[in-house]
């Protein structure tokens, strides 16, 4: 065993209560409908192990980051359509219905939430300036949908000389760090603005964690998480406003090099809210005991023995 660096866990993080719930609901759809084609409406939550992991369901997904979710639905002919965790508008609802699709919504209820807020604003009549990600599911539901909604992703887009009220709001993934830039600065253009700020309690703890990294002498953080999720990016964004020398978001064990780790003192890890619990502890399994090779790693051993510890 190599006891040249620390490796330290970073607690919260791994699978969130909405991503859970989007992957049992899936599950269970199948187990209702043993002989209906189910067909997940993007990515079911941003992991690709996942994605994969549900075709052995028999649970198709149909994605293309070039298109909107309202696109997509053209590519589902029948049986049953499984809205993402991230939402969709009531556009595409609407759609699915008149397809004669069967819905089910695993839209995480926090995102639900914002959607409701910001209906609401705007049947009062005001302009919403939602913070969040252009092309990314869950903003393009609100965004998408009205032209009384400008999408924010920095301070350029904020829209001047508006006359009415101002509801601000924003994607649940989003920086906390960014996030209070963006208010402040609305703010000052716009004094009477509502804010609501709607970064989900989960994304929170998990950033707040990273950041009190600052004072444990971390030299390395490792995130393990997709190039597709939202929070596992701002999980290596937190990482450098914390000042750590080296930060690294991989996929998989496969993607961890030595020239990552070889010279740290203290490494941290952790992993994003949609990135399952094995892939991160391999990794992990695999720091402690370097240098043993990668193949050595066997998960399924190292997780009964911690069963029966
Ligand atoms: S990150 Fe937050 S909003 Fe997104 S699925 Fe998880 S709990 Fe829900």
């Amino acid at each position: 065993m190599n006891m040249k660096y620390k490796v330290t866990k970073v607690k919260p993080q791994g699978y969130c209560g909405g991503v859970l719930k989007a992957i049992q609901m899936a599950k269970e759809c199948r187990k209702l409908h043993p002989n209906e084609s189910i067909t997940i409406l993007g990515n079911l939550v941003h992991n690709n192990y996942v994605k994969e992991a549900l075709t052995l369901y028999d649970l198709k997904t149909v994605e293309d980051p070039s298109k909107t979710r309202w696109e997509l639905l053209d590519l589902v002919e029948s049986g049953i359509v499984i809205f993402t965790a991230h939402g969709v508008n009531q556009s595409v609802k609407e759609k699915a219905i008149k397809k004669g699709l069967t819905i089910v919504d695993a839209s995480c209820p926090f995102v639900l939430q914002t959607q409701k807020f910001v209906e609401q604003k705007l049947n009062a009549g005001y302009y919403v300036f939602y913070i969040g990600k252009k092309g990314h599911p869950e903003a393009e539901a609100i965004y998408s949908e009205n032209d009384r909604v400008f999408l924010i992703e920095k301070i350029e887009d904020i829209p001047k000389n508006l006359k009415g009220n101002i509801f601000v709001t924003n994607q649940t993934t989003m920086s906390v760090i960014e996030i209070k830039d963006l208010f402040a600065k609305i703010k000052e253009i716009y004094p009477d603005a509502s804010i609501y700020d709607e970064i989900c309690n989960a994304t929170r703890v998990r950033q707040e964690a990273i950041l009190a990294l600052k004072d444990q002498n971390v030299d390395t953080l490792i995130v393990v998480g997709d190039p597709s999720s939202n929070n596992t990016k701002k999980l290596c964004a937190m990482g450098v406003s914390a000042a750590i020398k080296n930060v690294y978001r991989i996929e998989d064990l496969q993607q961890l090099k030595p020239e990552m780790f070889q010279n740290a003192r203290h490494i941290a890890i952790t992993s994003g809210a949609s990135t399952p619990t094995y892939l991160m502890e391999q990794v992990y399994e695999y720091l402690i005991h370097y240098p043993c090779p990668k193949e050595k790693i066997d998960l399924h051993k190292i997780l009964d023995e911690k069963r029966q510890a």
